[in-house]
């Protein structure tokens, strides 16, 4: 034999498309070469490889030998395929049997003694094989990370030597057995925050309906503590939910962690981070922030701090639920569809309005630091919610104890079944089509939208928006149909601007 092939997965966006490994001997000066347009980490791999194999007692033949990676415009970055390609080698020089490798897609890096190191991402690499009827091979590492995903069961492995006597039938590669998984930490309660009962009812609406929340108050009336809790209060994930942020964060920066299996993520980057890692990048880029808060909260802290130009990028992924990042040839498409919570003083100081203490900003310096957030940007927050700073009495803790997050998550839920029956989305997310099947307002609310539109110079897309508000304090009360109180309310969370 002196031509052998075997599988593997790169890493594309959340993708893991299948990678084809070909390892040809030839007669011909002795040369190990990697032709596919590998990337230096590859190149790198040349070593390990005859390192591993040569330190096992396995002959690497002083002959041409080439290995191939296809498709070769794909981007293939990392140390992942070391193992397979010093398979295809060993199959190539009749070191090892060619058919069975063919059964399998391998992954992971090899030590100069053959031992297998873990690697990125393995995850969508692990759905995919599934679908495509192979059984994956991994590092025993990685193992864990795949332990909450169902009907997924690759076989393991710690050294080049095991996967070898699996491949030539003498063992068998034991298969990765889920791991339990600890108990979820107590996530902080609603319980916690004193007052701001008005922030808490606009918080719970948030929930309910997936609408965006911006909160302006001066320090410490308890903005962050209100964000932080959200995910607190909003329905558990569904498996389809947990696997696609489960995806997300395996081939972020982050990796996944399968203690946060099917906790809604909330990610809280701070005001100076790049467009880059707000919305993803690289030369093979990863996902950005606003993907790491896919199906969960993006809380962004001190909005007028963030640049104006990181900001813009955000009004794609809040309108679409996705994010394109254009590279050469190609475009990938990250999921994004994240509850915007943000956050920020009325004015530069932060004392505007402060009953106590006084605001020394002028007020063409108030205008400059509200102009800093769009109007396009701020038109789809539906929310906007003043708090005021908390009565002392309050802060001494006299003052009965506020609602749990458990009691919140009920009403929440019950509302977002609703939806679910109604439309199958939440009420953020329905399309202009389904606004006069599933929002139709009776005629008193009809003239209080025209009026509160002539009024407040209200835009299309804000009216649009406050009819879907309504509905969501109408599921909350139960109710069918949008009553002019609901919609009353809604226009009461419209721009302090
Ligand atoms: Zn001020």
């Amino acid at each position: 034999m002196t031509h052998a092939i075997g599988y593997s997965r790169g890493r594309l966006g959340v993708e893991a498309p299948l990678v084809i490994i070909e390892a040809h001997v030839s007669s011909g000066l002795p040369r190990f070469s990697l032709v596919g347009l590998p990337e230096a980490a590859v190149r790198e791999s040349r070593d390990r490889v005859r390192s591993a194999l040569l330190q096992n007692g396995f002959v690497f033949p002083p002959r041409r030998i080439t290995v191939n990676l296809a498709p070769a415009e794909l981007p293939k970055d990392g140390s992942r395929y070391d193992l397979a390609i010093a398979l295809c080698i060993l199959a190539a020089t009749g070191q090892l049997p060619p058919e069975p490798l063919r059964q399998y897609e391998i992954l992971g890096e090899l030590a100069l003694d053959g031992q297998l190191r873990s690697v990125r991402g393995v995850l969508p690499a692990a759905l995919s094989t599934d679908r495509d009827g192979r059984q994956l091979v991994l590092p025993a590492r990685n193992a864990t990370e795949l332990s909450p995903i169902d009907r997924v069961a690759p076989l393991t492995a710690t050294h080049l030597t095991e996967v070898c006597a699996h491949l030539n039938g003498t063992a068998r590669l034991p298969t990765a057995v889920p791991v339990p998984l600890p108990p979820p930490a107590e996530s902080r309660d609603l319980a916690e925050v004193q007052g701001q009962a008005r922030a808490r009812r606009a918080l719970e609406i948030a929930a309910a309906g997936r609408h965006h929340l911006l909160l302006v108050g001066p320090p410490g009336t308890g903005k962050t503590l209100l964000a932080e809790r959200l995910t607190g209060i909003l329905p558990p994930m569904s498996q389809e939910e947990a696997r696609e942020s489960a995806v997300v964060a395996a081939v972020a920066h982050t990796g996944f962690n399968p203690a946060h299996w099917a906790l809604r993520p909330f990610r809280a980057p701070h005001h100076s981070i790049t467009r880059a890692a707000l919305i993803g990048g690289g030369l093979n880029p990863r996902p950005g922030e606003v993907s790491l808060a896919h199906n969960g909260v993006l809380f962004l802290d001190e909005l007028p701090e963030f640049s104006r130009g990181t900001l813009e990028v955000l009004r794609e992924p809040l309108e679409s639920g996705s994010i394109i990042i254009s590279r050469a040839a190609r475009q990938l498409e990250f999921p994004a569809r994240c509850q915007l919570v943000a956050a920020m003083n009325p004015c530069p100081c932060g004392y505007l309005g402060d009953p106590e203490r006084d605001c020394n900003c002028t007020a063409a310096q108030v205008q400059r630091y509200r102009h800093r957030i769009s109007g396009p940007l701020l038109d789809r927050i539906d929310l906007h919610v003043l708090l005021p700073r908390l009565p002392a009495a309050l802060l001494t803790g006299l003052a009965p104890t506020p609602e749990s997050s458990a009691t919140v998550r009920a009403r929440v839920s019950a509302a977002v079944a609703l939806q679910q029956r109604r439309s199958c989305v939440p009420n953020a997310r329905l399309g202009d089509a389904a606004l006069d099947r599933d929002c139709p307002l009776d005629p008193a609310s009809v003239r209080m939208l025209v009026a509160a539109a002539r009024r407040m110079a209200l835009s299309g897309r804000v009216l649009q928006h406050l009819r879907l508000v309504a509905r969501t304090i109408a599921d909350l009360e139960g109710a069918t149909h949008i009553q002019s109180t609901h919609l009353a309310e809604a226009i009461s969370y419209r721009p302090l601007t």
